[in-house]
């Protein structure tokens, strides 16, 4: 979190405790947490992308923490799938939802597509 150096879970996994940098700095994964500020670079790189999209899936999140649940709103298209356990407010507005665990959907999808590969 000081010098922005990375790392890779090997080291994660060997620290004792919280896991420090050589500067002192804590390491923290390179995702947004909840209350910390979006890069606007990021923000722009999304919604450009969602706006060009055929297809957009949505997945575990119930699409009420802001600004990433209004980044739907750029979606051009009408293939936008959402995947969660749970309802979320104003399903009405996806055009194909799925309750399930969207690990459940996905680690389905990449072990159908194994398959198709292995049969090419
Ligand atoms: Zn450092």
């Amino acid at each position: 979190m000081e010098c922005g150096k990375s790392f890779t879970i090997e080291d994660i996994l060997k620290a004792d405790g919280v896991p420090r940098c050589s500067c002192g700095g804590i390491i923290k994964p390179d995702v947004v947490l909840y209350e910390e500020g979006l890069d606007q670079n990021t923000i722009a790189k999304s919604i450009d992308a969602i706006s060009k999209a055929d297809v957009l899936i949505i997945s575990g999140t119930t699409l009420v923490v802001q600004p990433a649940a209004s980044f739907i709103n750029y979606y051009r298209g009408n293939k936008m799938i959402l995947i969660n356990l749970s309802e979320v407010p104003n399903e009405e507005r996806i055009d194909y939802v799925v309750h399930c665990k969207a690990g459940d959907v996905f680690g389905k999808m990449l072990l159908d597509l194994n398959k198709k590969f292995e049969e090419i």
